[in-house]
């Protein structure tokens, strides 16, 4: 039923519900704090009234001091509690029980209070305060609330003697007009925090895939050039911080104009998706693969040596060779040449050490392609 009538106004969000409560948990434990030191502080205030008020009979003042001093001690074990929490579930808890006790606090208050002080008032603010304030879900703040309403009117009809009909009336209207205001307020707001989660959430997942386009080669599923480069930079600096060998290969398919010109573009494309997917199996998870145009591939393997990475390259471009590729029922050939450089003490930036595996590349094609070649 509470599904039915508030599920239309309040957005579901589905899987990002925990998320949600998670993103506004450290605002909502502030928003705690707040009210909790207020109502601290107020119970303190609220002494020195209590003294004028029971001026004539100083035994119930001095029944107000532990009465208080609960409150005020409560109020402290639960901000120290509530501090500390990092799960939604646990502060969901203490904020009810912490709730729960001021609503049974304030209900009992209403017992100690002469028939004309009207300590409703206070419930009704208070009622207002819960449904603004409340971080827990709306039918927890609901249940809250309209016990303390039946709590305090309770001892409005039943332990006050000498209040005007007419006031027990307008008192009553009061709280149902408050639990109106106050729902649809509650209403408001949450509806309003849900949107701006949902948008901000959207907006995120936006950036996520954007990111992702610009980091990735569509094609080949290898990273994009600029991704590439970002990676390499900051490899590069790590082994030469750290002193640790660092090794680069430039991988570059042989003739494949031709195989463009012969069989077609679309017959290129699967190629170089082949390639891409071959590149990922064989490599190690740590070495950074990215194209860095057409044909053209990069791969950067942390903390290898040149004599360790002639061996890695050897493998790939051996094993390139062997796989078996058909387009339209016809068997396609490719062959790859690469060239490798290893960092040295000399380079001063990435492009340096990626320079010479290109000229070492070139090299390759020169002494006549599949093949590989090193200084
Ligand atoms: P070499 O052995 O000297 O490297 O010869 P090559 O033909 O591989 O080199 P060249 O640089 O002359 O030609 C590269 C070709 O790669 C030309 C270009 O059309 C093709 N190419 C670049 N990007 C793509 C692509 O995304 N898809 C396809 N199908 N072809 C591409
Ligand atoms: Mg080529
Ligand atoms: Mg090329």
């Amino acid at each position: 039923m509470f599904k039915r009538l508030f599920g239309q106004i309040l957005l579901h969000l589905g899987d990002l519900e925990d998320e949600f409560r998670l993103f506004h948990l450290r605002d909502d434990i502030a928003m705690f704090i707040i009210t909790a030191v207020c109502m601290l502080l107020a119970n303190v205030i609220m002494l020195r009234v209590d003294f004028i008020l029971y001026q004539t009979s100083m035994d119930l003042f001095y029944l107000m001091i532990p009465f208080r001093s609960i409150q005020i001690l409560l109020s402290g074990f639960f901000l120290f509690m509530v501090r500390r929490t990092k799960q939604v579930q646990k502060f969901d808890l203490l904020v009810f029980s912490w709730l729960l006790l001021n609503v049974i606090y304030f209900s009992l208050f209403s017992f100690t209070r002469p028939a004309d002080y009207l300590a409703t008032t206070f419930d009704l603010l208070f009622i207002f305060g819960l449904y603004l304030l409340s971080p827990l879900q709306l039918k927890q703040t609901l249940a809250l609330s309209i016990s303390l309403s039946l709590g305090s009117l309770y001892v409005a009809y039943h332990y006050k003697y000498g209040v005007p009909a007419y006031i027990v009336g307008s008192t009553t209207g009061a709280h149902i007009f408050v639990h109106m205001l106050g729902l649809a307020s509650a209403l408001q707001i949450q509806s309003f925090k849900r949107r701006a989660f949902q948008a901000y959430a959207s907006e995120r997942r936006a950036h996520e895939i954007t990111q992702d386009l610009l980091r990735s080669d569509l094609l080949t599923h290898s990273f994009s050039r600029g991704y590439f480069f970002e990676l390499a930079q900051k490899e590069f600096k790590r082994s030469k911080d750290l002193n640790l060998p660092l090794s680069v290969l430039i991988m570059d398919l042989d003739h494949f104009k031709k195989i463009n010109d012969t069989r077609g573009h679309h017959a290129g494309d699967k190629v170089l998706g082949w390639f891409g997917q071959f590149v990922i199996q064989h490599k190690r998870t740590q070495d950074i693969f990215g194209r860095l145009g057409g044909e053209e591939f990069g791969m950067l393997l942390p903390e290898v040596t040149l004599k360790d990475a002639l061996t890695v390259a050897k493998r790939f471009q051996t094993a390139w060779v062997e796989i078996p590729m058909e387009v339209d029922s016809k068997v396609i050939k490719s062959t790859m040449s690469v060239g490798i450089a290893e960092i040295s003490e000399m380079d001063n930036s990435f492009d340096e050490l990626l320079n010479r595996a290109d000229a070492m590349m070139y090299k390759a094609k020169q002494r006549g392609r599949n093949r590989v070649a090193h200084k």
